[in-house]
């Protein structure tokens, strides 16, 4: 199954942009995954092109205007789960991301300037979604994380490079943060003399050990950064 992506903005060239490359660039190429950019500034009506105006109660910037964006909307074949990218909305998470990349695609609306006039998202069922407690200047890069945390979940896309099921946040690391990793040199002298080794368990050969080790590992970095996830 394609996992299609429509993706609603003023600057379409932006995309696939890096997700061209590495791991999503070859599900590209291998069409497990599709989108289709449409500018809002096409379906503007005025010769200027005009996407925006000033807020009602004033107030300093410009707020995308619900027509446009809707015919934008409505211009396309066949609309999946909306979602507008927002700093106002719920804190992107690996439960989402699971959720997203589960369903057949979805629709993103990038904002710019003040964002978008709130009727747009009232009227079309938008679901406001962050990818963090800062302010970007659009949508565009906050839509192409979210695309990239949902890509590298879908059936095929991964390979052995990674288990998904153990990484950080995980229903099969009981949602805690990932332990560390180690490779070769088994001995590694930094260029100032300092010696590092990789933890003797590690090498012991005993999977059972290694699994508790990590298991270990990882409720112990929990606790130490990031507690909130305990509970
Ligand atoms: N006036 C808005 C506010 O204070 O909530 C911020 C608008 S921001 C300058 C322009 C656009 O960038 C937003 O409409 C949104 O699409 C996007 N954006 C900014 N920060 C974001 C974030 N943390 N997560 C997702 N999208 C974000």
């Amino acid at each position: 199954m394609v996992w299609r992506i429509n993706i609603l903005t003023l600057f379409p060239e932006m995309f696939p942009g890096p997700l061209g490359q590495t791991l999503a660039g070859r599900a590209f190429e291998k069409g497990l995954w599709s989108f289709n950019a449409v500018n809002i500034r096409d379906f503007a009506e005025d010769k200027h092109k005009t996407v925006d105006d000033t807020p009602f109660g004033g107030g300093a910037g410009m707020v995308m205007r619900a027509d446009i964006i809707e015919k934008a909307l409505l211009s396309l074949p066949r609309t999946t789960r909306k979602i507008y990218m927002s700093p106002r909305g719920r804190v992107l998470n690996q439960r989402l991301v699971e959720e997203f990349s589960q369903t057949d695609g979805i629709t993103i609306l990038c904002g710019r300037y003040e964002g978008v006039d709130q009727r747009i998202l009232d009227a079309y069922d938008f679901e406001e979604i962050s990818i963090g407690d800062y302010v970007l200047s659009g949508g565009e890069p906050a839509a192409m994380i979210l695309m990239d945390a949902c890509i590298r979940l879908l059936p095929g896309v991964m390979g052995n490079e990674e288990t998904p099921s153990e990484e950080s946040f995980s229903a099969g690391a009981d949602g805690l943060l990932e332990y560390p990793h180690y490779t070769r040199p088994a001995e590694w002298v930094t260029a100032d003399g300092r010696q590092f080794s990789v933890p003797d368990i590690l090498r012991s050969g005993d999977h059972g050990k290694v699994a508790k080790w990590r298991k270990e590992q990882s409720a112990q970095l929990t606790t130490a950064r990031r507690p909130d996830l305990l509970k």
